[in-house]
């Protein structure tokens, strides 16, 4: 079969792999989506997170937000039928074929026959946003604000609007993301190439500056770091920024990742008694659930789909990815 192929940093090779063998119990997906997640990108730049791919004899096969039918079944597999639509959690996405192990196959989620595989494949993306909502809990009348426009942060945001009627700004570089942010409900969105964010926001909802004496209060309750620090990043970081916005007692959710340690004056946490909350992946029920608010209709995934391509053009579909300007979510075809 063909597979896109990972040998290093920036090398990803379009090639002829093995067709998966199936053992009993087991079933062959055939790919029809696959997204290329941030996760994928830190392993396509800098060879970070190597366990998100499948290992092969030479290079890894990334891809672990992806949707496909069944081709094949060997023997018993009640969770599955042949020719059924489904998405599911497991790696190896970025390829025609992908064995289904029965622990994958307890984890597979039939598609409803109006979404696309496309949309179906944006479900895993958006249970890492609802995790991270799910956690920070924002009630109708506060204000929160989501630090990078994403796919992650442009889920939080949906997911937002869907629960509640807090008051959403949404903070990128990017004003085709921005402008993604508006059409998705954001109350407000601040570019913070054109103009300081920090100061904006802190004039906007008031500075909670560390001070004994200092009564004045932030009226920002959540902040959400959906940016998180490249190898390469110098500056302040929207963590630190994070910090500094948020209320007293008020929560910081982390759900980006880091790709090398940062510094961080660790006594403004402590002395605005910030609750910072870090959110990683999702439980079954949340993926569940964002297959429940697309299928519904409450969350549209359609517009954060920016681009496709085959699986032939895998490089220059992982390239596209990391232009943050245009890209939000790149999908691959196979
Ligand atoms: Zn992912």
């Amino acid at each position: 079969m063909k597979a896109a192929v990972f040998h290093g940093p920036r090398d990803i090779r379009f090639e002829d792999v093995p067709r998966p063998v199936l053992n009993e119990g087991e079933a062959l997906m055939r790919i029809r989506a696959c997204g290329i997640c941030g996760s994928d990108l830190h392993t396509y730049r800098e060879g970070l997170f190597l366990q998100l791919g499948l290992p092969l004899e030479q290079g890894r096969i990334l891809g672990h937000e992806f949707s496909g039918e069944i081709v094949e079944v060997c023997g018993e597999m009640p969770d599955v039928q042949v020719g059924g639509r489904y998405t599911t959690v497991s790696v190896g996405g970025n390829a025609e074929f992908l064995r289904i192990t029965p622990q994958i196959a307890s984890r597979m989620i039939p598609i409803p026959d109006h979404l696309s595989f496309e949309e179906a494949a944006t479900t895993e993306p958006l249970a890492t946003s609802l995790h991270a909502v799910e956690l920070a809990d924002p009630k109708d009348d506060q204000v929160v604000v989501v630090m990078g426009a994403g796919i992650i942060g442009l889920g939080v945001l949906q997911c937002i609007r869907a629960r509640s009627s807090a008051r959403v700004i949404v903070v990128d570089l990017s004003e085709r993301r921005l402008q993604l942010a508006r059409e998705l409900g954001a109350h407000l969105t601040i570019n913070a190439s054109e103009e300081d964010a920090v100061a904006r926001l802190k004039a906007l909802h008031g500075d909670s500056a560390i001070s004994l004496l200092d009564t004045a209060e932030s009226g920002i309750d959540t902040v959400f770091d959906c940016a998180g620090a490249t190898a390469r990043f110098q500056g302040t970081t929207v963590l630190e920024q994070a910090i500094s916005l948020v209320r007293q007692n008020g929560k910081v959710v982390v759900v980006a990742v880091f790709e090398r340690k940062i510094e961080l004056d660790v006594n403004a946490v402590v002395r605005k008694g910030v609750q910072l909350l870090g959110s990683w992946a999702w439980t079954p029920a949340d993926f569940v659930q964002s297959m429940a608010l697309i299928s519904s209709g409450k969350i549209d995934r359609k517009p954060l789909i920016t681009h496709r391509f085959a699986l032939e053009e895998a490089s220059q579909a992982y390239e596209t990815q990391m232009q943050a300007n245009e890209a939000v979510k790149v999908v691959l075809t196979p």
